[in-house]
Order: C-alpha cells, then sequence, then structure tokens
C-alpha cells in the first residue's frame, strides 16, 4: 500500500506550550520547508489567545487536554507533536496516535520500557510513525561523528567520553513523579545517544555513582548529579557524567590512531569540535527545523523515520539500568 502523504507541507500541532515550544521548536516551525505550525493544544487560554494572533493559528486548529481527540477529524495536522513533562509522554503519545496522527514524542521516551512499549504498540496498532525528538541526529557535527565512528578513518574506536550538564533547573524537572529522575533524565541521555551513534552498537554493561550532593534541600527528589561508565562490544568503553549544577557539552571519541572531540556538542548551535587532524568546520543549522523536516519528508516519501520509537525505548532501557547500578553499586548488564 502507498501511505505517501502528497501535501506539500505537513501541518504539525504542537502539544504543550512550555519553553521547549515556545523557544525552539515553534520558531523552527517559520524554517521548514515540509511542514509547518498548524495547530496547538494547550490548557491555557491566555497562551492559546497568544500563540494564534502570533503564529496565525485557527481557533479550529486550537485546542485543549480535554478535547485534544477531535484532532482525529482535523485535516490541517499530520503530525502531533508531544512537548510535555517526562511522565505525561506515554499517555499523550497513545491518545495522539488514536487519532490516526503521526507523532512526535520528546526525550525521554517515557519512564519505563513498559510504557515505551504500550507506546510503539499504538503506533503500530493505527498505523502510524512514532519519531523521538532526537534533533543532533541531524546536526552535522554530531553527523560527523557517526561518520567516524563508521568509517574509522583514525582507526578503531577504543573510548568515549561524554559529558552534559546545566549550572542550574527547577519546576518538573526535580520532582522525580514528573521526571523520571534528575540529569540523567534530561541531559545524560544526550551521552547515552551520543555513545550508541558514535559506536553504532549497543551497551553490553553499565556501573554508575551517584555525586555528592551540594544542594540537598533543592535535590531531594532526584540525583543532582551522576557518573557512569558503559561497555560496549569490542572493549570500546565510554565515560560519562552529568548534573545540574554545572555546564558540560562535551563529546570525545579515541581512536586507534586519533581522536575526534565537539566542545560544546549538545547545544541547540555554536558546536564546536576537532579532530587529531584539526578543526572541523560546519555551518551552523537550525536542528528542530532539521529534525522535522525530516519527519515530515520520511512521511511524505514514505520511509521509516531514522530516529523511531524503539531508539527512544532503548535510551529508556539503559538509563533504567543505569539506575539499577547507581543503586545497588553492581554492575548491571543490558540484553
Ligand atoms: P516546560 O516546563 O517549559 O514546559 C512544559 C509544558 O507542559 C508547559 O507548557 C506546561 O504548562 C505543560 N504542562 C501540562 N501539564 C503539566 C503538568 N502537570 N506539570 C507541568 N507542566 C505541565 O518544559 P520544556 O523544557 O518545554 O520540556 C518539555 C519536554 O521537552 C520535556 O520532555 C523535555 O525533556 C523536552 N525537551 C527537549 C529538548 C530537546 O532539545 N530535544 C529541549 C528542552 C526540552
Amino acid at each position: 500500500m502507498d501511505n505517501r502523504n502528497t501535501k506539500e507541507k505537513l501541518g504539525i500541532a504542537l502539544v504543550g506550550l512550555g519553553s521547549y515550544s515556545e523557544g525552539q521548536l515553534a520558531p523552527a516551525l517559520q524554517q521548514t520547508a515540509h511542514c509547518y505550525l498548524a495547530g496547538i493544544v494547550t490548557g491555557s487560554e491566555e497562551k492559546a489567545k497568544r500563540w494564534q494572533v502570533q503564529y496565525n493559528i485557527a481557533e479550529a486548529n486550537t485546542y485543549n487536554y480535554q478535547n485534544f481527540e477531535e484532532i482525529a477529524n482535523n485535516s490541517d495536522i499530520d503530525i502531533i507533536y508531544i512537548v510535555l513533562p517526562n511522565s505525561m509522554h506515554a499517555e499523550y503519545v497513545i491518545r495522539a496516535a488514536a487519532t490516526g496522527k503521526h507523532v512526535i514524542c520528546e526525550k525521554p521516551m517515557a519512564l519505563s520500557v513498559e510504557d515505551c512499549n504500550r507506546m510503539i504498540d499504538a503506533c503500530n496498532k493505527a498505523g502510524v510513525q512514532l519519531s523521538i525528538g532526537y534533533r543532533l541526529h541531524f546536526e552535522p557535527f554530531n553527523a560527523e561523528m557517526m561518520r567516524i565512528g563508521k568509517e574509522q578513518p583514525f582507526g578503531p574506536l577504543k573510548k568515549i567520553k561524554s559529558d552534559h550538564g546545566m549550572a542550574d533547573t527547577d519546576g518538573w524537572r526535580i520532582e522525580k513523579a514528573l521526571s523520571g529522575g534528575g540529569p540523567l533524565q534530561d541531559l545524560g541521555i544526550y551521552c547515552i545517544q551520543a555513545c550508541r551513534y558514535t559506536t553504532g552498537m549497543e551497551p553490553i554493561a553499565v556501573t554508575a555513582q551517584e555525586g555528592a550532593k551540594t544542594k540537598p534541600e533543592k535535590f531531594k527528589d532526584v540525583e543532582e548529579s551522576m557518573t557512569w561508565q558503559m561497555e560496549f562490544p569490542d572493549g570500546i568503553t565510554a565515560e560519562c557524567s552529568t548534573t545540574y549544577v554545572k555546564r558540560m557539552s562535551y563529546l570525545r571519541a579515541e581512536a586507534e590512531r586519533g581522536f575526534a572531540e565537539l566542545d560544546p556538542a549538545f547545544d541547540y548551535n555554536g558546536l564546536q569540535g576537532k579532530t587529531s587532524d584539526g578543526p572541523l568546520q560546519f555551518a551552523d543549522i537550525n536542528q528542530q527545523a532539521a529534525q522535522m523536516d525530516d519527519f515530515a519528508l520520511a512521511l511524505k516519501e514514505g520511509r521509516p523515520t531514522p530516529v523511531p520509537g524503539e531508539m527512544g525505548r532503548q535510551d529508556v532501557a539503559i538509563i533504567q539500568a543505569i539506575y539499577k547500578a547507581m543503586e545497588t553499586g553492581q554492575r548491571v548488564e543490558l540484553k
């Protein structure tokens, strides 16, 4: 069956108009070639009015969390993008799939592998694609790390180092019920992803250590920082860290005859990199525009997204293994 979408630009509805939707996704959707901001889902009437004016969104394409399912009857909307706190991803992806629209879900995909399975099953059953908001797969510096890992210009990889931290955070991110955990869920996931896409391999086992808390009154519920190690096939090892009290954005791959390094590695723009041969030079791109355009193009061309739910589920499995290793002090093997 040919299920390609023949529209010139597919309509995206953003669900949850918080800082990522407002600061990154909506502006990116002004630059996209294959999709546009067609609708919004918000619990705030004030935000609904403001966005309708700012982005020329019709009242008929404006929804709240109660009438969300009516999107099923809206032919302007082809893709529903879930940009809510982590604990809400599973419920909203499943509700989105039931409308028959394709779905993008922000990272981390969910708080458990079981929820990821339910989300994947719901999308399969509805015959829609599920993509995870892994913007760095469409970013040239990180794509170069993937190429170096694959083509091995410096020989086989030996060691990866990756760190991602922010100097501060607040709100649902430090409430375990909503976030699933601390910086590992929010930022460390980028290091996990980077190790996976640089090596092109899956980790075999992990060990992990919680960092001492400098603000125990603030980080009551979740880790403030942590370090962890991952073993990959062929003896490749990864050393990673994440924190909510210091800015870090780093990825380095050491190979037999050289290295490649990005610093900053995971920011929205201004990435920089070098290898043992010299500096890496790529133009800044709008990562979110590239990510959403690729998904829209995948739907137009009838091909699978390169960042599917199964990829998100594997990161959730690795996160769970890292927490288990941190809590037990044991080496935890991954299937
Ligand atoms: P945010 O707190 O700024 O926005 C969350 C939105 O959800 C708000 O509009 C809020 O009103 C709404 N919401 C609905 N029910 C809520 C509830 N019960 N509690 C709290 N908020 C509720 O968060 P954000 O930074 O926009 O993050 C949203 C998602 O996007 C998260 O999953 C996050 O990991 C992800 N994210 C991804 C990137 C990326 O680079 N891919 C960057 C930032 C955030």
